[in-house]
């Protein structure tokens, strides 16, 4: 029986009217890649490079690198694969990149900041990831976290450019590489929407306190604002626009996304199969209405409950 659903052709993902809205898997290890093509992945939309190194105590070699980064990709042949370079810090402290005295690490030198301070280790990541590309067949994409200035991102796409990776992006998760997306997109071949820290630090309140939990919500007006100017950039400068942080799980919440502009969701593989019906239930301009409705809302609870009703009003 796992044969045959492992044979069963992947249905990609669509809106009822037939526009494609591909639908990507989060991973964090080579090993979740079977099970992720499995449940329907048409790829990889957020690897997440961190989680093979969480407890070393120095940099991990090029070679190991790149061996683990063949093995991902292998199981990809001719399909998208966006791999995030580490982002140390904050939730994911890497010993040998993280100053753990930093009061306020979640606004510390975490992600490409930490990088740059230490750039023989992104050096050496792009290196050990541009011979897997080499090695394999898949479609790999290169993509910077925390990017918050138009200037981080030229440092990031000249560095892969440099080391000779096609494509490079950057993730938007700061309200300021939201609020200058047109800038930054044009600079970087794409943008990736991480919805989680973009939420965080919209909202000033931690992700990982639960007392504030109730402010780290998606759904709250001032994230989907952001959402949609990233959406609106990417547009105009024909530039994709992908999601990958947990919004892009909740099968309401990504209709809204795709009609605030996002051109992939990337997700843990068990929620493919949800977003993957709900999206197939509206149309290109249902999920424009819908998107609308939740933007004009108050709060993220009414804009839940306004995206709710428009969608069961669809034609
Ligand atoms: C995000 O911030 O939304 C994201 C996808 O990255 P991470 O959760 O790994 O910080
Ligand atoms: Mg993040």
């Amino acid at each position: 029986e796992r044969a045959a659903r492992a044979a069963a052709p992947i249905t990609p993902g669509a809106l009822a009217d037939g526009t494609s809205v591909p639908l990507l898997a989060n991973l964090g290890s080579a090993d979740g890649a079977a099970n992720a093509v499995e449940l329907g992945a048409e790829g990889v939309g957020l690897f997440r490079t961190e989680f093979l190194f969480l407890d070393a105590d120095r940099a991990p070699s090029v070679r190991e690198q790149q061996e683990q980064y063949t093995r991902m990709l292998s199981a990809f042949p001719g399909r998208k694969v966006v791999v995030r370079v580490l982002d140390a810090g904050a939730d994911k402290p890497l010993s040998f990149l993280n100053d753990a005295e930093e009061e306020n690490p979640a606004l510390g030198l975490r992600g490409i900041r930490a990088l740059r301070h230490a750039e023989v280790i992104l050096r050496e990541q792009l290196t050990a990831l541009a011979a897997a590309d080499a090695a394999t067949d898949a479609d790999l994409w290169v993509m910077a976290p925390m990017i918050a200035t138009v200037d981080e991102t030229r440092y990031f796409t000249d560095l892969c450019r440099e080391l000779g990776l096609k494509t490079a992006g950057v993730m938007v998760e700061t309200p300021s590489a939201a609020l200058i997306a047109d800038r930054v997109l044009g600079v970087a071949d794409f943008a990736s929407i991480g919805t989680n820290d973009l939420t965080q630090y919209t909202m000033a309140a931690d992700r990982l306190l639960g007392t504030v939990a109730n402010l780290q919500d998606p759904w709250a007006p001032a994230v989907l604002r952001l959402v949609a100017e990233v959406g609106a950039a990417g547009g105009r400068l024909g530039k994709p626009v992908g999601i990958c942080g947990e919004a892009a799980a909740d099968p309401l919440l990504a209709v809204v996304l795709v009609g605030l502009g996002a051109t992939t969701l990337s997700m843990s593989p068990s929620a493919l199969a949800d977003v993957r019906a709900s999206l197939a239930r509206y149309t290109r301009e249902d999920a424009e209405r819908i998107a609308r409705a939740a933007l004009a809302a108050e709060g993220a609870a009414e804009a839940k409950q306004a995206a709710k009703q428009a969608a069961e009003s669809a034609p």
